[in-house]
């Protein structure tokens, strides 16, 4: 096989091309070239196979590879027969139509208006088939306050999607339509197409390998069974929740084709920074500033909890840094699994500004303390006494 083109230059792309851009690359050309397009256009024809072949290969990791190393000649085996069997050999090319419609990521009766539906000059009347297919799942981003998620809130989301046709109720066909043998297929649901020196069998474009069409379809919904629509659902977020937390909403996705089954809606929730409480999976955590004389004396305090405030006993002599653990005031668990508690950690503040006659009490009163009164830094000093005394 001698004056085949590269791959790449077949699809327009340089030999980095990432998989996205090998795909959007393949779509443009595969439009551009397809046979539905371009009737009776061998040379046409002839672009359409180029290119879903070197998609075929350049698309698949492993066969890229072996072509990047080796050219044509890693695939040259599977064409060596020249003539009868066509792509034949391990593997196969698969029927460029149904790689049109996995680039696509639609098959079925996917809503109208995909490129895949242009392709057939059939936006409207002929797109009335299909096999009732399950609706997409949807996700929906939402954003609450830390304090709604503790707590647990009510919420009315508005959802811009595709729902069942009321006018038809999903079924996709005019009051009193009828389905009938599709006569593309007759009834088949596949075609047999040739290319050239091959011929394919795939799947029937009128009715998407249904066989059957509904005679007169809705003029709404163009037959899909779906329209755009705006709904108002209703969420219930339980107390307990996190960010990246995700709740289904059963049923709120996508309607599904022709009376199939809706897909769910999943709202990923974001929660908002609290401006005292940080999260630790149900536990609560709030830093407290105390005072030096609070810490050093000791004293009951008053914290905030998410409903109101407790009180937190600081006794004498407490560290900077040191974590009180009040039981069962945290977040209940989203599971039902108990409530995590709060843990007040206090950090003691050092006295930024002293007037005068602080400033004297503070010295005598430093003149008073001795080893017993800080044993941390004393102690410290004595395990460093070698690096001072060091010559
Ligand atoms: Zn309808
Ligand atoms: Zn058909």
């Amino acid at each position: 096989m001698s004056g085949k083109r590269d791959y790449y230059e077949v699809l327009g792309v340089n030999k980095s091309a990432s998989a996205d851009e090998l795909k959007k690359a393949y779509r443009k050309m595969a439009v551009k070239f397809h046979p539905d397009k371009n009737p009776d256009d061998k040379n046409a024809e002839e672009k359409f196979k180029e290119v879903g072949e070197a998609y075929e290969v350049l698309s698949d990791s492993q066969k890229r590879a072996a072509y990047d190393r080796m050219g044509h000649a890693a695939f040259d085996q599977r064409r060596g027969g020249g003539g009868g069997g066509g792509f034949g050999g391990g593997g196969g090319f698969h029927d460029p139509f149904e790689v049109f419609r996995e680039v696509f990521g639609g098959g079925g009766g996917g809503g109208g208006g995909s490129i895949f539906d242009e392709l057939f000059g059939a936006a409207g009347a002929g797109r009335s088939g299909g096999v009732p297919q399950r609706g997409s799942n949807l996700r929906y981003d939402l954003e609450i306050d830390f304090n709604e998620a503790v707590m647990g809130t009510e919420r009315e989301i508005t959802v811009s999607k595709l729902d069942k046709c009321g006018t038809c109720k999903g079924t996709g066909g005019e009051n009193g339509a009828q389905t009938e043998a599709c006569s593309t297929c007759n009834g088949r649901g596949q075609i047999v197409r040739s290319r050239g020196i091959f011929s394919v069998a795939q799947t029937c474009p009128d009715c998407e390998g249904a066989g059957q069409k509904i005679d007169r379809p809705c003029r709404k919904c163009a037959g899909t069974g779906r329209r755009e629509n705006t709904t108002k659902i209703k969420l219930k977020i339980p107390p307990g929740v996190d960010t990246s937390a995700q709740l289904r909403s059963s049923g709120n996705g996508e309607a599904g084709t022709l009376g199939g089954p809706s897909g769910d809606l999943y709202v990923f929730l974001h929660v908002r920074d609290h401006k005292v409480f940080k999260r630790d999976g149900d536990d609560l955590i709030c830093e407290v500033p105390i005072t030096f004389p609070q810490a050093a004396l000791g004293s009951d305090m008053d914290v905030p909890t998410v409903t109101g405030k407790t009180k937190v006993r600081i006794p004498a002599g407490t560290q900077s840094g040191t974590v009180f653990r009040v039981k069962g005031k945290g977040v209940k668990n989203v599971q039902g699994y108990g409530t995590g508690d709060l843990l007040v950690r206090v950090v003691v503040e050092v006295p930024k500004k002293l007037t005068l006659t602080q400033r004297a009490k503070l010295e005598e009163f430093a003149e008073t303390c001795d080893a017993a009164a800080h044993p941390e830094s004393s102690g410290f000093f004595s395990k460093a006494k070698d690096f001072f005394t060091r010559p």
